[in-house]
């Protein structure tokens, strides 16, 4: 069975999850339950980052302890994570004990190779970032994260021979051996790898409480973007011996938003060629989206919170309308009035008209709705089209296109009523009109598969009205994409699917 292991990143706890993170889980879960769907052995890997000198500050603040702080925000994102149905195999967080034990042995072995060495190291450091910046990076001498200047820091720690790593990965990705997507990204890594120089990297400070002690030299700690970095191992229960790769390693995609590109797509690498670690065989970086056309922040008030949003639409139909609303991989534009708008356009009169169109029709009759020996070559050439385009999209990461595929189908099985008129059929020829019904309960049932990675929970509430929920899902996707071989036994009416708002 082919294996499908993805990765989204691990946030920092210092406060409870936001839209951002959410957009980024979100695409990765619709991933997961697609290469579940197909069949493949999959693991979806998300989690916290929770070392760090600003999880102290945060936690000094409250009167409580590092520990108690990450224990609360770590709950709070598994509690978002569960209402918006994200299915990881496992939440991993870095203050796990096995977690923490593997960074120090990786740190000990790097030392070991000489590929960690002790310096002193001077550079401008952005606190909000925990990360130094080289004085180009800077607007004004300020992080242009956080807007605030950069302060001049000079300590002991220890290096990690990121130079040594240079021309090595700028062969890979230009021979397309290290993946990084979409183009305009990875055009943007080779660009830097072309124009600057790589630095030997800080990767441990000292005089942070709050993290890794350096094995052998409890005055430093490891640099947190490290300890981070290497969830995606143990997380899949690496313990740190080079070369004994856990099964599921390497990942096939690792999903990132841009902001941490050059830690996914430079250090990361680096650090796995160090290891003699095989690489992920991809990096995805989407964009970023404002809100109203403005970004998103406390001041301008216009901050969305993914859970409120759930309450308002649904949590089945927050994904559709956020992974609808814009290209991944680019940057693009969200707002609740345009929510409004898709969710009646595409799922309340839409989908969900459609579904109770059809059963209301199926229900005029008793009798129940088996495979006609006439097959609609149209009907059925039209589901193959659909599957095609949704497949591509997919595989592409194109979740826009993939609903929109969704949506033709929609619109087909619509016009499809309104030409063959099934209520008049009913009167006049009952043997034609249970052929239309059955093709579009048909249609229907292809609906409930091509929105099940989307809307789970609506997805099973179809198969549950076409009366075929059990049965469907013991089967392989590939069985169920088969046209024309299902019974329709029992259809229920149900609830409507998509209440007007
Ligand atoms: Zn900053």
């Amino acid at each position: 069975m082919s294996k499908f292991y993805i990765t989204t990143p691990i946030y920092y706890v210092n406060a409870k999850p936001h839209l951002g993170g959410a957009y980024t889980t979100l695409a990765a879960d619709v991933l997961a339950r697609w290469h579940r769907m197909k069949g493949e052995n999959t693991f979806f890997l998300t989690g916290t980052d929770e070392h760090g000198e600003k999880i102290a500050k945060v936690a000094k603040e409250k009167k409580i302890t590092p520990r108690q702080l990450c224990d609360q925000n770590a709950a709070k994102y598994e509690q978002v994570w569960d209402t918006l149905k994200i299915s990881y195999n496992k939440f991993i967080r870095t203050t796990d004990p096995v977690h923490e034990k593997m960074v120090a042995k990786v740190f000990q072995h790097l030392i070991d190779k000489k590929l960690i060495y002790k310096g002193i190291y001077q550079g401008l450091y952005c606190v909000g970032c925990e990360r130094y910046y080289t004085a180009k990076e800077l607007v004004d001498g300020k992080c242009s994260i956080h807007q605030k200047k950069a302060i001049t820091l000079s300590e002991e720690c220890y290096f990690f021979k990121l130079s040594k790593f240079q021309n090595r990965l700028l062969k890979l990705i230009k021979n397309n051996k290290w993946v990084i997507e979409p183009e305009e990204r990875r055009n943007e890594v080779l660009g830097f790898l072309r124009t600057e120089k790589l630095e030997d990297l800080a990767f441990s400070r000292e005089k942070v409480e709050w993290g890794i002690a350096v094995p052998g030299d409890s005055s430093q700690t490891i640099y947190v973007w490290i300890d981070a970095l290497l969830n995606y191992l143990s997380g899949i229960g690496w313990k740190g011996q080079e070369g004994k790769w856990p099964l599921n390693w390497p990942p096939e995609i690792q999903l990132i938003g841009k902001d941490i590109l050059r830690f996914h797509a430079i250090i990361w690498p680096g650090v796995l060629l160090s290891l003699g670690a095989p690489l992920p065989k991809k990096l995805y970086a989407h964009g970023f989206f404002t809100i109203g056309g403005k970004k998103m922040s406390k001041s301008l008030g216009n901050v969305l919170d993914p859970e409120e949003l759930a309450m308002t639409f649904g949590a089945d139909a927050l994904r559709w309308l956020m992974l609808s609303a814009f290209p991944f991989g680019q940057d693009g534009d969200i707002s609740q009035s345009k929510f409004y708008d898709k969710y009646n356009t595409d799922l309340s009169n839409g989908l969900g008209n459609l579904l109770r169109r059809v059963l209301t029709l199926a229900l005029k009759n008793k009798k129940k709705f088996l495979p006609p020996k006439k097959v609609d070559t149209n009907f059925k050439k039209q589901i193959g089209l659909v599957w095609q385009k949704y497949e591509r999209s997919l595989n592409q990461l194109k979740f826009e296109t993939a609903i929109a595929s969704i949506n033709d189908l929609v619109s087909f099985c619509d016009k499809y009523i309104d030409s063959k008129q099934p209520w008049r059929l009913f009167k006049k020829d009952i043997a034609e009109y249970q052929i239309v019904l059955y093709n579009l309960l048909e249609g229907l049932r292809h609906l409930a598969w091509l929105t099940q990675p989307f809307m789970p929970e609506k997805s099973n509430q179809i198969f549950q009205s076409l009366g075929i929920l059990g049965q469907e899902k013991k089967n392989p996707l590939a069985k169920g994409q088969v046209w024309g071989k299902t019974e329709f036994k029992e259809i229920i009416l149900g609830e409507i699917l998509f209440p007007k708002l």
